[in-house]
Parts: structure tokens; sequence; C-alpha cells
């Protein structure tokens, strides 16, 4: 296909999503998004990185990291992976002013957080310094819109936050909060409120990296591991039993459930194969123990309601605030985290989907998986049998075998499947869809990198497959310039900008 032929496929492709949609929308009007934490405008400064932005890859709408105690959005490059060809030339691991430790990266205005007991999360990070403040005029000068990124990723040290944890199946509290804990729900539900009474942004996006007890159990997910056994699942504590039993679960064969799942897992591990192999085994614990599946989705459910509830938060304070949801990588590995991604039920409350695609760190990532459920669910299929297995069900169509996808990564129709895929999903719906680029996510010493080309070739399938926009993650301290302007390169060429 020659440049003139794709760019006619292109835009009949814009047109046919706006068709589809409904929706009267011009190429022009798709969103051009970037991750960025308060590190980069600190360090850069804010117009320094605001020109970057928008003359490398035309960024019309910032995704400000306010909140998160982890590193994948806030901090400047994780410790031990290159720095990238910009900002402070140091790793924030030391001790003293700038050392990362996250937290609320905007003022906190005690008055939206009366009705829990987390009220002492603001970053100590810069001191006073407000990155909505710093960055909001600058960006509405030059027409560039602000999203508040902010995810479910927290720490130990918060006051009080043991009063909002998750209760493992043996009693001991773990380092996630609980939705269902009133404590973290309306943290959840004062802090959009916060970001939507006390600064003129455009939208807020939220994220949680996270499945329910079953799916954790069996490992099913990239960076799953070897499962640790049951004990270590959540979420037991007493608001989820009590949900439990007012949608008729059980909370005691529930509890018998698991531990019969910890039974296999220890077997599992000691290499112990069942007598009737892992897959059949895993079928007998389901149907003896249908309280398994029930927990996963109790899980499930209390996070779609939590969704739900920050929209229904946001739209009563300013309906034209837009609030989406940032969807775990993990979508593209386990088939069992893919079912809990109903799109059609999902879009109730979503006016847009940040849908993780990561083409580059995929590869490594699947390979991750494969392994984690290779040695519970699926211990009797040979691993690469488990990837094609998986590569027919998922709908890949042109992905690398086992040995070779943690040094090649995924490829750019991957991005194209999945893009494709979730545009059919939200047809009818209102929701944009925006897939989450992958641009120098860090991954292993000898495995798959960005390019400039690899990037650039992401973003044109993400718009070939209909897409609304793109969102280059995770975040731009991590990213090098030349692979920025790699996804500059593809907006240009299809003249989005
Ligand atoms: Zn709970």
């Amino acid at each position: 296909m020659n440049r003139r032929d794709f760019l006619q496929n292109a835009a009949a492709g814009a047109l046919a999503a706006a068709a589809q949609s409904g929706r009267a929308a011009p190429v022009t009007s798709k969103m051009i998004g970037i991750q960025v934490g308060a590190v980069s405008f600190v360090d850069e400064g804010v117009d320094k990185v605001l020109d970057e932005f928008q003359q490398d890859a035309q960024v019309n709408t910032l995704f400000v990291a306010t909140f998160t105690y982890g590193r994948g959005i806030a901090g400047r490059q994780v410790p031990g992976s290159p720095l990238p060809d910009h900002g402070k030339q140091e790793y924030d691991n030391g001790s003293g002013p700038g050392t990362f430790q996250g937290g609320s990266y905007t003022k906190v205005h005690p008055e939206y957080y009366k009705d829990t007991v987390l009220t002492d999360f603001r970053a100590p990070d810069f001191g006073d310094y407000d990155v909505l403040e710093a960055v909001l005029p600058a960006a509405r000068k030059r027409g560039i819109k602000t999203i508040c990124w902010f995810e479910d990723v927290w720490n130990d040290r918060v006051r009080n936050v043991r009063q909002a944890q998750e209760k493992h199946l043996d009693g001991s509290n773990a380092g996630t909060l609980c939705f269902n804990n009133p404590n973290y729900r309306n943290w959840l539900l004062g802090t959009v409120e916060d970001y939507a009474r006390s600064y003129e942004i455009d939208g807020i996006m939220w994220g949680s990296e996270r499945q329910g007890a079953f799916a954790n159990a069996l490992g099913s997910s990239h960076g799953g591991g070897a499962p640790s056994g049951v004990q270590r699942v959540t979420c037991f504590c007493e608001f989820c039993e009590s949900k439990a039993k007012e949608r008729g679960i059980d909370v005691a064969r529930a509890r018998t459930g698991f531990e019969a799942l910890g039974r296999f897992l220890q077997a599992s591990r000691g290499g112990r194969r069942p007598v009737d192999g892992y897959y059949v085994t895993i079928w007998r614990l389901m149907l003896r123990h249908p309280e398994l599946l029930a927990w996963e989705m109790l899980w499930t459910d209390s996070l779609r309601e939590t969704y739900a509830a920050m929209y229904n938060k946001v739209k009563s304070i300013k309906p034209s605030l837009g609030m989406g949801w940032h969807i775990w990588h993990n979508n593209s590995f386990s088939p069992i985290y893919r079912a809990e991604q109903d799109l059609s039920e999902l879009s109730k409350y979503s006016d847009f989907l940040k849908m993780v695609m990561y083409h580059n760190c995929g590869g490594p990532r699947m390979a991750s998986y494969i392994r984690a459920v290779g040695s519970t669910i699926y211990g009797d299929v040979p691993q690469q049998e488990l990837l094609d297995f998986h590569y027919r069900i998922l709908d890949y169509k042109h992905e690398k075998n086992l040995a070779e996808i943690p040094q090649a990564g995924f490829s750019a129709d991957y991005v194209y499947q999945e893009a494709k895929r979730a545009r059919e999903a939200l047809t009818g719906a209102k929701t944009q869809l925006w897939p989450g680029i992958d641009i120098d996510i860090p991954t292993g010493a000898n495995q798959s990198k960005s390019t400039p080309d690899g990037t650039k070739q992401a973003v044109l399938a993400a718009f070939r497959a209909g897409a609304d926009g793109v969102l280059l993650s995770r975040k731009y301290s991590e990213m090098k310039l030349a692979n920025l302007r790699g996804a500059g390169d593809a907006i240009r060429e299809l003249n989005l900008a």
C-alpha cells in the first residue's frame, strides 16, 4: 500500500467511524494526549515542556498525573532504566527535596474529605507546588485541554490507610484499598469533587490495575508470576462480606472454595500434577465451588459501581466535564480479565476509555502472562501451544512466537486489532475510544525497546481502526524525544492537527 492509498483508507476509516458512532467527527477533532507528571514541569519548565509536546507530537490534551504513590505515572525515569534525552539527568530515588515520594500533586481542599479518614496524602516532593495551578493557565493560553489523571496506587505509610485497606483471605491487611470500604469510596468521590470544583479542567481519568481473588489466585495477569497461594487474595473485609450476603453469596462456602483452590495451587507449586490434570481440576473446583466466580464478580461489580459513582458525582457538579477510565493492559492477555471488561456495560458511565494497547512492552508482558498461567490452570499445555491458543481466542493475527516476543514486542497490527475490537464493542455508545500508545515503557535489559517507526506505526494503526484519539503513555519523563516525534510523524501524516 503506498502512502496515498493509505491516506485515503485512513480518511475513509475516519468517516466510517464517524458514521458508525453518529457523530460528526471531523478528522481534526482527534484527541492527541500525553501523560505527564509534575516532575517534568518542575525540572524542565512549563513552557518548554508544552513547546516540546506541540512541536513533536501536536499534543492537544494533557493528562497530568495528579495523584499516585506509584512510579508508573509520576517521578522521573524508573531507577535502573536509562534516563531519556531531556529533563534532569539524575534519578529521584535519593533523599532530600525532589525525591520521589508520591501522593497528591495538587493542593488538598479539606472540605471534600470530611467523610473519610484519608486526609493526609499530599505529595511532599515539591513543597507547596500545585501542578494544576502551575500548568493550567499556560495550557489554556495555547488551547491545550487538561485532564486530571490519577490511579489506584497507595502506600502503607499514608496516615489511617489501614482503615481503608482490603483484607486477605487470612484476615491480614493488603496494601490495596477496598472499593466497598466507605473510607476509600468517599475519598474517591471527594477527590473528583475537589478536582471538578477547584480547577478549570476539562476532564478526569482514573485507573485501577487490579482484579478479583479468583483471577489473582490463578496468576492470570502479566507479572502474575508463580502465585503465592490463596491466603493473600482479596477482598474478605467486613464490607465485602456483607455485600456478598446481600447478593446471596454464602461467605463460608466462598472461603471453603478458596481453601480448596489453595490446596490445588500448593500441589502445583510442588510440581505434583493432579490425577486428572490441571485444567480439569480447575473446572472441578469451579463446579463444586461456584462461589469462586461469584467472589471474582463481586470484586468486578464493585469496581464498576465505583466508576458509576464517580461518574455521577462529576456529572452532578459539572455535566460538561469528561470522566473516563484507564483500562489495564491485562485486557490484552487474560481472557478472564477481558471478559470482565464488558464495554457495553462500561460505556454507560464512561465519556472516554483509554484502552491500554502498549505494543512494545506487550511482547514481554504476554510472555510473562503465559508463564504465569502455564503453571496453574494450563499446567499441562506446552507454552508455545498456550500462546497460539491465546492468539487465536484473543484475535491476534500476526504476532511472533514465544521465544521472540520478549525481544520483538507486539506489532502495530496488535494495536489495530485491539482498537478495532473496542471500536465495534462501543458501537452506538457516546464513549470516545482513546488507545494508550507505548512510548519507552521500561522493559528488561535485553527486551524490546521503542523505536520512532514502531511508535509511528502504532499510532497509524489506532487511527486506521477508528480510534477517536491516542494517549501517549506512560509518562513524559521516561520518553525519548525521537520516539515522541515518531508519534508526531503519524499525526502529521494523517493531517490530524
Ligand atoms: Zn473489601
